[in-house]
């Protein structure tokens, strides 16, 4: 059982179920210490099943600091969200990064409206992968990387191309020091897929975590929640740790997110 939760969705994004005030909750309810909300960014395309409407973004803000104090004397609650690096959005991603405590870096297209994440099946995707992270990261617009292998989703086979992607990776989180997630969410939830080299998870990926063990990266768990019913089940998050069982990963889970990300908010004011 996690007693913080940095990666936390509301039925704002179109594809959760249940209110703030119901994760809150439930989260005091399964003895969690500390929750952060992330919700899906809003652009201004309207994405309805994806992302939370443009329109909802201040009441999203105002809901989770009034709950923030309503609860305070129970849990430490944080207003983040889960941004991708599209540079056409800048100037949004750029007021999303002033407004909120924190952002995890969930990059689910390689560009705004483009290709997925979920559909990537070449070496040359995989570089433009881990490029957009890294253009994230040196721009200090994220704090964590949320489900860093989210891109072998499709992905056929575990190549020297992975292996190299997860090092690109594993560097880059050690050189702006923010953590890889360890993700709970739909990838495990899916359960096991076949591959063309056999059965895993979409993610997370084993072959990446074997790199960021072995580079001892700052690995933070995440569940990744849509359902707050989720908070009283460690099935997902057991299925998560399976994944990387015998790896000497740098596993925090009571990472503090917040101090580091207060250090990189300051440049953009
Ligand atoms: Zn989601
Ligand atoms: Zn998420």
């Amino acid at each position: 059982m996690l007693t913080t939760n940095w990666h936390t969705h509301t039925k704002r994004c179109g594809h959760a179920v249940g209110e703030e005030e119901e994760y809150v909750v439930s989260a005091i309810h399964a003895g969690l210490k500390t929750l952060g909300f992330s919700e899906h960014a809003a652009y201004p395309v309207p994405d309805p099943t994806e992302h939370m409407p443009v329109e909802e973004i201040n009441e999203y803000f105002r809901t989770v600091r009034s709950l923030k104090e309503k609860y305070k004397d129970q849990i430490d609650i944080h207003l983040g969200m889960e941004v991708e690096y599209y540079p056409d959005q800048w100037e949004l991603l750029s007021r999303y990064r002033k407004e909120t405590d924190y952002c995890i870096l969930g990059q689910h297209s390689l560009t705004f409206r483009g290709k997925s994440s979920y559909r990537l099946k070449t070496p040359e995707h995989l570089k433009e992968y881990a490029d957009k992270i890294e253009e994230a990261c040196r721009h200090g617009l994220c704090d964590m990387i949320a489900h860093p292998d989210v891109a072998l989703y499709s992905y056929p086979v575990i190549d020297d191309a992975v292996i190299y992607t997860a090092e690109r990776l594993a560097e880059i989180s050690l050189r702006y020091d923010i953590p890889l997630e360890l993700n709970a969410g739909s990838g495990v939830q899916r359960g096991l897929v076949l591959y063309d080299d056999g059965p895993r998870y979409p993610y997370p990926v084993r072959a990446f975590f074997e790199v960021f063990a072995k580079h001892q990266c700052k690995i933070v768990p995440g569940l990744d929640i849509h359902d707050p019913n989720n908070f009283f089940t460690d099935k997902w998050l057991d299925r998560a740790f399976e994944v990387v069982e015998g790896l000497s990963c740098n596993i925090i889970e009571d990472y503090d997110i917040i101090t580091p990300a207060k250090k990189r908010k300051q440049y953009f004011r």
